[in-house]
C-alpha cells in the first residue's frame, strides 16, 4: 500500500531547476532502505546519461526565488500541494549551520559561487512562505546541499538495483550501513559523505571542493577558485578553469586521447581528491559525478592515479602497499565508481523527504539510528 502523502523534491542545478514527486510504497520500511513508487522511473533505461521525463525541468534563471515559484506553479498543475507531506530542496551551499537543512531551517551564507545565490538566501523561509501563501499550511521542509542530494539518490539506486544483496548478510554493509563519499566535478566541485544513514556535517555543511591540491608538473597548474585565493580542487579542475586555461569545454575534453596532458592532469588531481577522502572518511565507496568525468577513460585513470598516490609509487619502480590500508579500497573498480544518472539529485530530495516525513504529521527528527 502506498503512503497517502506525496513526497516532493526541487533540485537547483547550475543550468536547470529539476523537480519531481513520488509516493513511498511501504511506510513500514525505514529510511534508507525504503522503496519509492518512482523506482526506476527517474532513470532513463534506454539512454542512462539522458534525463527522464518524470524529472521535470526548466532552465534556471539568476533569480532562485522566482525559480522556486515556477517549480511550485508547475508542480501544482500535477498534484495537489495540500497533499505534500514533505518537500526537500537541494542547492548550492554552504549552509550557515550544520544542522539546518538536515532538521529544520536552511540559510545559505553569502559568497556562493553562482549569481543570484551569492548574497545569501534563506531558502527554508522562502519555501515556507510560498506554501503559506498558496495553501495556508506548510509541509515538512528540508534544504540539502546539491551533492548531498546526489549521494542519497545514488545510494538509493545502488540499493534498489542490488536488492538481491539484501538477502545476503555478508553484504549487509551495502544496505544503508556503509559510508558513501560523493564528488561532483562540474562547473563547481563539491562533495558529500553519507555515513551509516546520516550525513556528515559539522558546524556548517562540508565544502569538499575547496580541498587544497598540489601539482607534479606544469601541465595544469593549481588555480584559485571564485571563493578564495589559494589553489583548490574546484579552482583547478572546475569547468571554468578548464575553459580558461585550455580553452576547452567538457565535451571537447571528453574526445581527447587519454595520453593528452590535460586528461592526465585531471586524473591526477581527482586521484588526489580520492586520496584525501580516503584519509578523512575511509569510505566504503567513492562516487564521481559531473561533466568533468565524461571522458571515457578518466575513471580508470583516476583509479590508477589513486593507487600510485596511496602507495607512494608515482616516481618509484616498485609499488609498496596502500596507505591508508583497508580492505574496501583494494579493489579499485569497486572502490572508485562513476556515478550513474543525471536525475539522482532530485531522486535524493525525494529520499530525504521520505526520511523527514512523520506519519503523525509531527516534525520528524533524524530517524536513522547509527548502527
Ligand atoms: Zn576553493
Amino acid at each position: 500500500m502506498a503512503l497517502d502523502h506525496d513526497l516532493a523534491g526541487i533540485f537547483f542545478a547550475d543550468d536547470y531547476v529539476i523537480w519531481g514527486t513520488a509516493k513511498a510504497l511501504d511506510r513500514a520500511v525505514g529510511f534508507p532502505d525504503m522503496a519509492l513508487e518512482c523506482f526506476p522511473d527517474f532513470v532513463n533505461l534506454t539512454s542512462p546519461r539522458e534525463p527522464h521525463s518524470r524529472a521535470r525541468r526548466f532552465e534556471a534563471s539568476s533569480a532562485p526565488l522566482a525559480d522556486l515559484g515556477t517549480a511550485l506553479d508547475q508542480m501544482s498543475k500535477e498534484i495537489d500541494l495540500q497533499n505534500i507531506g514533505a518537500i526537500t530542496t537541494a542547492s548550492i551551499g554552504p549552509f550557515e549551520d550544520g544542522k539546518s537543512g538536515l532538521v529544520e531551517g536552511g540559510r545559505i551564507i553569502k559568497g556562493a559561487r553562482r549569481e543570484g545565490w551569492d548574497q545569501g538566501i534563506d531558502l527554508y523561509g522562502a519555501v515556507k512562505s510560498e506554501f503559506e501563501r498558496r495553501i495556508g499550511s506548510v509541509p515538512t521542509i528540508r534544504c540539502l546541499g546539491d551533492t548531498e542530494a546526489h549521494v542519497l539518490g545514488e545510494h538509493y539506486l545502488f540499493r534498489r538495483s542490488n536488492s538481491a544483496l539484501a538477502q545476503n548478510k555478508r553484504n549487509a554493509k551495502q544496505m544503508g550501513r556503509d559510508t558513501v563519499a560523493y564528488l561532483m566535478l562540474d562547473e563547481g566541485v563539491g562533495g558529500a559523505v553519507f555515513q551509516r544513514g546520516l550525513f556528515v556535517r559539522g558546524e556548517a555543511s562540508l565544502e569538499l571542493g575547496h580541498m587544497p591540491v598540489y601539482h607534479r608538473d606544469n601541465r595544469l597548474k593549481p588555480a584559485p577558485c571564485f571563493s578564495h585565493k589559494y589553489s583548490c580542487l574546484e579552482g583547478t579542475i572546475g569547468l571554468p578553469n578548464l575553459r580558461t586555461s585550455w580553452g576547452m569545454d567538457s565535451d571537447e575534453i571528453a574526445k581527447l586521447e587519454y595520453e593528452h596532458d590535460l586528461v592526465q592532469s585531471i586524473a591526477f588531481y581527482i586521484g588526489q581528491a580520492v586520496f584525501q577522502l580516503s584519509v578523512f572518511y575511509a569510505p566504503t565507496v567513492i562516487l564521481l559525478g559531473g561533466r568533468v568525468m565524461d571522458h571515457p577513460d578518466l575513471l580508470e585513470m583516476v583509479q590508477v592515479c589513486y593507487e600510485l598516490i596511496a602507495s607512494n609509487s608515482f616516481d618509484e619502480e616498485e609499488r609498496v602497499s596502500l596507505f591508508p590500508n583497508y580492505a574496501a579500497q583494494y579493489d579499485t573498480d569497486e572502490y572508485i565508481k562513476r556515478s550513474t544518472m543525471p536525475d539522482t539529485g532530485v531522486l535524493g530530495c525525494l529520499c530525504w523527504s521520505y526520511n523527514c516525513l512523520d506519519p503523525e504529521g509531527k516534525v520528524a527528527q533524524l530517524s536513522a539510528k547509527r548502527k
